[in-house]
């Protein structure tokens, strides 16, 4: 569904993504790893061309994205992202929060964006929370309405960045379930975080960066229990 080829990102004279190269498979749930500034996030920005590239290729569904002439708007409609930090529009009520792409977009009416905000609130176990404003939920029903609002827009793959990093310990889970579920429901995920667990029991493959480079990448118990990489065995008897 995605390809990475060869990509390489800079700030300026520092080379952030030294050369990444890998394929995210339809409905696959791949979490990233690593240490504080390998790159991470800028990997998952510019999947959705949050980031311009400097060097390489990224295909989706084997239209090159990073080609000048792709439409982004359309693109970040099939790649759903949750940051860490939730982002919903304070002086909007949550189904306004969800709404408000699918109805600006033009991909729903008023009407169905409003039963679909509906639905995904159900999903979240949020019902009752359409009418309030973000200021009066907790951390956790914030990401949780961060997350639908992102499914609202009926995207393909949905791309986390540390979605439980803000959160108080006690909301951690109530996130990572939901993202379990959808994982069970077959969407493709990408998936950076430090829930060593969450990449245990739902990846299909983890991917081990540092320094802007995948250094080892393979199945969760390949990555767990019998990692290759030198710099991999050191990071995981840091974080686990
Ligand atoms: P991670 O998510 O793994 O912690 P990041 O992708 O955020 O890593 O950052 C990788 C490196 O790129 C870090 O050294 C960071 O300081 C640098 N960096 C990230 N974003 C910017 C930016 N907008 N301008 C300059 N440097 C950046
Ligand atoms: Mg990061």
């Amino acid at each position: 569904m995605i390809r990475v080829e060869k990509l390489k990102k800079s700030y300026g004279k520092k080379e952030v993504l030294k050369e990444v190269s890998t394929v995210i498979n339809d409905g696959e749930v791949v979490v990233v790893i690593g240490p504080s500034g390998s790159g991470k996030s800028t990997f998952l920005r510019c999947l959705n061309r949050l980031e311009e590239i400097n060097e390489g290729k990224i295909f989706y569904n084997d239209i090159e994205i990073t080609d000048k002439d792709v439409d982004i708007d359309k693109l970040r409609q099939k790649i759903g992202m949750v940051f860490q930090h939730f982002n919903l529009f304070p002086h909007k009520t949550i189904i306004e929060n969800i709404t408000l792409a699918p109805i600006n977009t033009g991909i729903m009416n008023k009407e169905e964006a409003q039963k679909t905000a509906l639905e995904l609130l159900g999903k979240m176990g949020l019902s009752e929370k359409a009418d309030v404003y973000p200021a009066s939920l907790s951390g956790g029903q914030k990401q949780r309405v961060a997350i639908a609002r992102a499914l609202a827009m009926k995207p393909e793959v949905m791309l986390f960045d540390e979605a439980t990093s803000a959160l108080d310990p006690e909301m951690v889970g109530e996130v990572l379930s939901v993202m379990k579920d959808l994982a069970k429901e077959g969407m493709t995920m990408v998936v950076v975080t430090h829930e060593m667990g969450f990449a245990k029991e739902v990846s299909d493959r983890v991917l081990f960066m540092e320094e802007g480079i995948i250094y080892e990448e393979g199945s969760p118990e390949d990555i767990f229990s019998n990692p290759k990489e030198i710099r991999t065995k050191e990071f995981l008897s840091k974080v686990l």
